[in-house]
């Protein structure tokens, strides 16, 4: 039977209806209060909100509760407590007080601060983020939570997230006063995160180490077929791909996910899934728990999820299109080009603020999506390069070079307001002239930041984009704000805006290499790995930056500087420790058993006859002896390099030493290893092949 979408849709979240069902009226109020404002709770009320969220939670199934945060280590985190309280007579009565719901206090000393805290004092608490709705998931109440160290400060990916949407609030409303926008009273960016992954075949996984340990495949040769045909890409989804995909939107539903739109990619075995969009901080949490399911049902259906940005060499890796907007409480989005002059005028000072925000703060947007796994990605020909521009098209850009020049566009004359606001046309919402190789690409209402990886949580881009955006739009309110001349100002800033910045604008083939050296031209940066991106965290003027918005302060960013170096480091070293191991325990001894087999075919051919031709084994195994070689020699250079990877102390030297010495040892071992698996009896290979892996799933 189906299901009634309308009725699963949101019936594991304790959403408004539920709110309004169980909590009084006036309570209820001051709820709504609450999330609208983004105020913390009222302690005054917890008490009655927490009691009618545990009378719904039981109702629903659950047994316990949690406070869900998201600590650095990018997954989410979850410590159940059940809703028991022992009383007199051996019984039990279950409770929820006001206290649990607004504060937990989970011991911290396990995750990632980057030297934020000594480990005795390493104590945190998680505070509810009453705009995001709790919910349920196997059983067990969650609470989405900020998580916090005693002194205050953020050691999580949200804090910093909700308190860019607090900046670029203040500031947003700061400009629309400025147009006259008096019923609006607050600002919110908005987020559809598109998230692609490779589906696996379980059995097939639980045969390779490197999948099972870092998520991608370290060893590998390419199979006949590759993406070549780009005949997977929206293609018809396999049965069993289907039934994953149902019983995925339906839980996802549930949770209030509002999961749309599902496809196949363009490489064999990976899709895709986008929601509607949504608040920021909520599409955050709305995507790790997609990434979560997405895992966990995957595995139901005997297959397994890769969210790596680069499972497979020579295939295209997987992002996670972050479609960013800004909108009103009054339901406006303000990246949409308006019908009157007033909001044409307005829209083009929000897009010069986003223009000038991108330009002056490249490094922090690259630095954003820096991780092991997108390094991979970016500038490989299949996702943008690790340069940012901006891509507007040729229309949007037309109209500001005519704004630039002080010529008309279209023929038009500039009416009422100078900039030429009042002859902005309807830009084009169509999707086909998308240019898909830009990283951060005007769609008609929204911009579309390709560059963050499949993997990463989106609350890290968009903290950064949100603040840059708030920055810019404060110095454009300090500008504007005691003007006398509203409409003198605010032309010549846009004017000047657009002309100092555009060079950061490019509608060109960004996969082009012909674009890396304009981009060298114009002064753009092209920080290629992550420990060359990382550092610009800590510059001077971006923690100014980030304090000035109350966003991080500098301990903080030290803290997650060195947090986000590290992991760089802990994941190579994971990597090249499992092809170590892959090397020597799977690889090698096959390539030996493979020799023996040959060699003993040339023994025995001899014994019956010289002139039996052995061509094929002796070839073979020359070549195989030669590569066997080889990948010795390279396993002790990468086993050197790990060692002395070992007893570095210092973090960013580290890093450095993974990019520089740790990597090309890597992709030393793995060359001669590849050539082995084309040359060696299939079934004595130890683990299963791309073939396998990209075509398996019947
Ligand atoms: P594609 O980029 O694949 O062509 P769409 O442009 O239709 O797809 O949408 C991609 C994503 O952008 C969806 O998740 C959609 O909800 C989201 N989106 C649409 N409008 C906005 C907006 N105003 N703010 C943020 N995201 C938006
Ligand atoms: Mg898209």
């Amino acid at each position: 039977m189906t299901k009634d979408i309308t009725k699963i849709f949101g019936s594991k979240v304790f959403n408004e209806e539920c709110m309004q069902d169980g909590l009084a009226s006036d309570t209820y109020r001051e709820l709504q209060k609450t999330i609208q404002e983004g105020k913390p709770l009222n302690p005054k009320i917890a008490n009655a909100v927490a009691h009618a969220m545990k009378v719904w939670a039981l109702q629903h199934g659950a047994t316990h509760y949690t406070h869900w945060f998201q600590p650095m280590t990018g997954v989410t985190a979850e410590k159940h407590d059940a809703f028991i309280n022992p009383i007199d007579g051996g019984k039990i009565r279950l409770t929820f007080s006001g206290k649990e719901l607004i504060k937990g206090e989970p011991d911290a000393s396990s995750f990632p601060n980057g030297g934020l805290r000594a480990t005795f004092e390493a104590r945190g608490y998680t505070a509810w983020d009453p705009t995001s709705y709790a919910f349920i998931k196997n059983d067990v109440l969650c609470i989405p939570t900020a998580f916090c160290s005693y002194t205050g400060h953020a050691l999580d990916k949200k804090t910093p997230l909700l308190r860019s949407m607090e900046a670029i609030n203040t500031q947003a409303l700061r400009i629309l006063k400025l147009f006259g926008n008096d019923g609006v009273t607050a600002v919110k960016t908005t987020v559809g995160p598109e998230q692609e992954y490779f589906l696996v075949d379980k059995e097939y996984y639980a045969k390779r180490k490197d999948l099972i340990y870092t998520g991608r495949t370290l060893f590998g040769a390419p199979c006949p077929k590759g993406q070549e045909l780009e005949d997977h890409y929206f293609g018809t989804i396999k049965t069993r791909v289907q039934a994953f995909m149902k019983d995925l939107n339906e839980q996802l539903w549930e949770l209030g996910v509002a999961a749309k739109t599902e496809h196949n990619e363009v490489a064999p075995a990976q899709h895709e899934l986008a929601p509607v969009f949504s608040t920021t901080n909520i599409a955050s949490d709305h995507n790790q728990l997609t990434m979560e399911l997405i895992q966990r049902t995957a595995k139901k259906h005997g297959l397994v999820a890769l969210l790596h940005e680069k499972p497979f060499e020579g295939i295209n890796g997987s992002g996670k299109h972050n479609n960013w907007s800004i909108s009103t409480n009054t339901g406006k989005n303000l990246l949409e080009p308006g019908d009157t002059p007033y909001e044409n005028a307005q829209f083009l000072l929000f897009l010069a603020a986003i223009i000038k925000s991108v330009d002056e703060h490249q490094d922090l947007l690259r630095l954003s999506v820096a991780s092991a796994g997108n390094d991979h990605r970016l500038g490989a020909n299949e996702a943008p390069p690790a340069i940012i521009s901006i891509f507007l098209g040729d229309e949007l850009e037309a109209i500001l070079e005519a704004i630039v020049n002080d010529t008309t566009y279209d023929g038009v004359e500039h009416k009422l307001m100078k900039i030429g606001a009042s002859v902005l046309p309807k830009l084009p919402k169509d999707t086909t002239d998308r240019n898909r190789t830009s990283p951060f690409a005007f769609t008609g209402n929204k911009f579309e930041f390709r560059m963050p990886g499949s993997s990463s949580s989106i609350a890290g881009c968009n903290f950064v984009i949100n603040t840059i955006v708030a920055d810019e739009l404060r110095q454009f309110a300090d500008a504007l704000e005691g003007s006398s001349d509203f409409e003198t100002d605010l032309h010549n800033l846009i004017k000047t805006t657009i002309k100092e910045h555009k060079h950061i604008i490019f509608n060109g083939n960004g996969y082009d290499d012909a674009w890396i050296s304009e981009a060298e031209k114009r002064g753009l940066l092209n920080l290629r790995a992550t420990p060359d991106a990382l550092p610009y965290f800590i510059h001077k003027e971006n923690i100014e930056l980030f304090e000035r918005m109350h966003v991080l302060d500098k301990e903080e960013m030290e803290s997650r500087y060195e947090i986000m170096m590290e992991e760089y480091t802990k994941i190579i070293n994971i990597e090249a420790l499992t092809m170590i191991d892959m090397a020597k325990k799977e690889i090698l001894p096959a390539c030996a058993e493979y020799a023996k087999t040959l060699t003993d075919g040339i023994l025995a051919k001899k014994a019956v006859a010289n002139d039996i031709d052995a061509t094929y084994e002796t070839e073979t195994l020359k070549v195989i002896s030669e590569k066997v070689k080889d990948a010795t020699a390279a396993c002790h250079v990468l086993e050197e390099k790990t060692d002395t990877l070992h007893s570095i102390e210092d973090f960013e030297k580290a890093a450095c030493y993974v990019r520089d010495e740790v990597l090309p040892a890597m992709d030393a071992l793995r060359a001669p290893c590849d050539k082995l698996e084309t040359m060696v009896d299939d079934k004595v290979w130890p683990f299963p092949t791309y073939g396998k892996l990209l075509f398996g799933i019947l």
